[in-house]
């Protein structure tokens, strides 16, 4: 049996603490600095791990060389390189060295700010920092703690929504009374994320009681509020209740942007909890020319924003304001004899346990405001900008090809488009498919698709950030070789599939 070296056994020794992040941090600037050389694409087949694992735990330690040597030959092959320049899928993950920062300081602190005394700067720069957001994103005073609102950091918007979610249900239970809840209605579009399906699901709406509005090209995708009233009243006339509308300022598949002023309207009528999904878009409205978006935020009860996604914070990270905090509150709270302390009896701190569906909390906030003071609003809206400056030159690209075409009209960074089908619709589907297979298996580049009215289409989603025009310039040729070619193919063979 081997000995146990126990010299080594301390797991916070400051010395070995610096000397052994400091290789962790050279491992992650190595990585970044090659990341580029990927395939961005993971290429490996389902279980390549456990092959390469030993099937039990270490008895003894193994040294950090090891371990990092493990991470470079079996892992990293592993992994799909979103932080690759060349990656054009989903949405963008922008990391950075602000928010990076903020994480460690996060993880290295490691306090568990589940209400105020657990440790109160936690709670306190939590609240500033979403009002400042806030106030980038010029939401109403009621939006902010200095007018009565408030915010709060989640991991994501899936959570966000369950909360919100849960929140109007017992605001309208309590009213109704608790047997109703099979009558209460959840409104989005068919463009509205599958989290909004979820969260009806987890907080016990009927799934009968689900509404996907049906969009169409006619509206760029939009939510329109007359078929939200329709089928309200439809609904009301069969005896349900209204509960709930989601509008979304730029929609995952399309980037779409439901307008809040038609939809605040119609919430306002029905009297349902009206929620804004700005996960993707809400980053860009901090600039003047995308504040247009927000126009109607005044009749909103809620609006939630991931600054992880293009906002250069790391995961996860995703800001949810509400106008009425008490509602969050009251449906959420808890109050065990354990937790009872004069701070929360006294009733001027926030617990943010009480807005959240966990209890513990990691201090999120170090890394938004990182991110903000390092970088000040000026370099953010910069950033936004300059990968919109990117998304124009790709969509220039598209529209100057006669092959191609653009398939929505973009508002953001995300492009959608496809090769203009020959034939058939279901032709023109097999063959953009076809397309995206061989860019994203040649590991050059990484995008993704969607499906509108029967139409597949490419998106091309940007904004990494290590993202700069020679990527855009590379992106497309890449494209068009694998299109000559599949074009020659099907012209020069004839195949018909
Ligand atoms: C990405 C996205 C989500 C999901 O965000 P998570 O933080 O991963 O839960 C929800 N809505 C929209 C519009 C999105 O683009």
């Amino acid at each position: 049996m081997g000995s146990l070296p126990i010299d080594l056994f301390n797991p916070l020794d400051n010395e070995n603490f610096v000397d052994e992040s400091s290789r962790v941090l050279e491992f992650i600037a190595n990585y970044y600095k090659n990341v580029e050389n990927y395939p961005v694409r993971s290429q490996v087949k389902p279980g390549f791990l456990q092959k390469l694992s030993p099937n039990s735990a270490p008895y003894f330690p193994e040294s950090l060389e090891t371990i990092l040597g493990d991470i470079q030959t079996d892992i990293l092959p592993g992994l799909t390189h979103w932080q690759s320049p060349n990656f054009f899928a989903y949405f963008q993950a922008n990391a950075s060295t602000a928010a990076f920062l903020g994480e460690m300081l996060c993880t290295g602190l490691n306090v568990v700010g589940f209400n105020w005394i657990s440790s109160p700067a936690a709670t306190e720069l939590e609240a500033i920092v979403v009002d400042w957001m806030g106030k980038m994103l010029k939401l109403p005073q009621s939006f902010l703690f200095s007018g009565g609102g408030g915010g709060v950091l989640h991991g994501s918007t899936c959570e966000a929504i369950v909360c919100t979610l849960a929140a109007a249900r017992d605001k309208a239970l309590n009213e109704l009374g608790a047997d109703k809840i099979t009558k209460l209605v959840v409104y989005g579009s068919d463009q509205t994320h599958f989290t909004l399906q979820k969260a009806s699901k987890l907080v016990g709406i009927n799934p009968n009681n689900f509404r996907a509005i049906k969009t169409s090209t006619l509206t760029s995708f939009a939510l329109a509020p007359d078929d939200v009233r329709a089928t309200m009243e439809a609904d009301l006339a069969s005896g349900l209740v209204p509960l709930f509308l989601c509008a979304t300022i730029g929609t995952t598949a399309l980037g779409a942007v439901d307008s809040l002023e038609g939809l605040g309207q119609v919430a306002k009528d029905y009297e349902v909890w009206f929620h804004v999904d700005a996960a993707y878009g809400g980053s860009a409205c901090i600039c003047p020319e995308f504040r247009q978006y927000l126009n109607g935020i005044e009749l909103v009860d809620s609006i939630s924003m991931n600054p992880h996604k293009w906002f250069l914070t790391n995961m996860d990270c995703c800001c949810l304001w509400v106008k009425n905090p008490s509602t969050l509150v009251d449906s959420l709270s808890t109050s065990p004899e354990i937790l009872r302390n004069k701070a929360t009896e006294s009733k001027k701190v926030v617990d943010y346990k009480d807005w959240q569906i966990a209890l513990s909390r990691r201090f999120r906030a170090l890394k938004l405001w990182l991110v903000i003071r390092r970088y000040g609003v000026a370099n953010l809206m910069e950033h936004i900008r300059s990968d919109i400056k990117l998304a124009k030159k790709f969509e220039g690209f598209v529209v100057g090809d006669e092959r191609f075409e653009v398939v929505v009209p973009r508002k953001f960074a995300l492009v959608c488009f496809r090769l203009k089908p020959r034939r058939s619709e279901e032709d023109g589907s097999k063959l953009n498919w076809k397309l995206l297979e061989e860019v994203n298996s040649s590991g050059k580049a990484f995008m993704t698709h969607a499906v509108v009215d029967g139409t597949f289409l490419i998106r091309c989603a940007i904004g990494g950030t290590f993202t700069e025009e020679r990527h855009i310039d590379g992106l497309w040729k890449l494209i068009q070789e694998k299109a000559a070619d599949l074009l020659l193919f099907k012209n020069g063979c004839n195949i018909e599939e």
